[in-house]
């Protein structure tokens, strides 16, 4: 097999794009793709917004984005950022002052929808203040609260899912060019795009037609994507395609649950795609017949103990010897399961046996020398 075919089949090389820099943390131009989430709070509740960054900043969340929607949360982002150390983006809609407001107040970054401030100066006057303050705009597109249309872009009637998924993926391109061009034209280049859809198949198509269309750095995320269990899945399948094709510089994954679990899960899918490790790497079979121990308990127990390490190793955790060793060789530590007694194992190899009471201790035990 050729390096040409590998590089057919395989990862994609990541899309050149260019670096902005929100707050401390580079988004594009080949740097790490960023983790972000977005707090739940009330921004004006400042002790509540100020406490859950703080568990998002210690899960790996890199940059956090707070509501913006009156003058309350406008305020409060001063003293937020104050006591915060990830840099902060302002979402805005609709209130042009509210942008002003956030920019005065310190924020990192501002995120304006092209679909709800529609009056060109007030683009404009927000796109000076970034300018003069030197922060970054996220245009952010929304599948749901896209620009009016004009007459030429009524769906047809009865349209087939196929012909709305392709109507979709134009309208969020051009909104998104649209309001590049109004930024472009005051000289103000600091952008990063996202679109975002519900639909999977619209969200990919349109960030890769973007992707082809323009230099700047891609947010990725489904849009009200769901609870975390299908949020998940469909988050891993719209950011995961276009990240395996070299696409994308900062995820989000949008569930419906605690924000600590859309960081943990934008972390799963920088793993499985093989472009950021953090903390470690869990693989558990799925047990079979074979298992003579409680192959799921124990995982689910490995799991949460490795929440608190923060090193970047492989640990497996397998139901029988016959298979368990071979299939996790990769591991840098394993368990296998026998009857009442395991063993442990480094790269394939055993180590030592022991008795299925100590199987949690003692691979944590050893897990710390790694
Ligand atoms: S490692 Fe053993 S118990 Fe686990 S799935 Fe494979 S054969 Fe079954």
């Amino acid at each position: 097999m050729t390096e040409e075919h590998l590089r057919t089949i395989g990862p994609q090389p990541r899309r050149a794009s260019r670096p902005v820099m929100v707050g401390k943390v580079q988004v594009g131009g080949g740097a790490p793709v960023a983790v972000q989430s977005m707090c739940t709070t009330d921004t004006a509740d400042v002790d509540a917004t100020v406490a859950q960054i703080h568990r998002l900043e210690e899960a790996g969340c890199e940059i956090i984005r707070v509501s913006c929607l009156n003058t309350h949360q406008a305020q409060a982002i001063p003293q937020i950022k104050r006591r915060i150390s990830i840099p902060l983006v302002a979402d805005i809609h609709f209130d042009h002052r509210l942008a002003l407001a956030a920019v005065d107040g310190g924020a990192d970054c501002v995120r304006l929808n092209p679909g709800n401030i529609r009056d060109r100066r007030k683009i404009e006057e927000v796109v000076y203040a970034c300018k003069s303050a030197l922060i970054p705009i996220r245009i952010g597109v929304n599948e749901g609260s896209l620009p009016p249309l004009s007459g030429d872009e009524e769906m047809p009637e009865g349209a087939t899912h196929a012909l709305r998924g392709e109507w979709l993926v134009r309208r969020m391109v051009r909104a998104g060019l649209e309001e590049i061009q109004i930024l472009e034209e005051c000289g103000f280049h600091d952008i990063k795009i996202s679109l975002k859809a519900f639909d999977v198949y619209a969200m990919i198509e349109a960030n890769r037609r973007m992707a082809q269309l323009i230099p700047y750095p891609l947010h990725l995320g489904v849009t009200e994507s769901g609870t975390p269990k299908p949020g998940s899945i469909r988050s891993a399948i719209g950011i995961g395609t276009l990240l395996m094709e070299g696409i994308g510089d900062t995820i989000r994954c949008s569930l419906s649950g605690d924000p600590v679990e859309e960081v943990e899960t934008c972390y799963e899918i920088l793993r499985a795609t093989n472009l950021r490790q953090r903390g470690p790497t869990l693989v558990a079979c799925p047990s079979c017949g074979r298992a003579q121990i409680d192959l799921i308990g124990l995982a689910t127990a490995v799991e949460q103990r490795l929440k608190a390490m923060n090193k970047p190793v492989k640990i497996a955790v397998m139901g029988c010897v016959v298979n368990g060793p071979g299939e996790a060789k990769d591991a840098d530590l394993g368990i296998a399961g026998g009857k009442g007694r395991g063993v442990i194992f480094r790269h394939g190899k055993i180590l030592r046996t022991v008795d299925e009471p100590e199987f949690l201790d003692v691979l944590m035990e050893e897990a710390e020398k790694l």
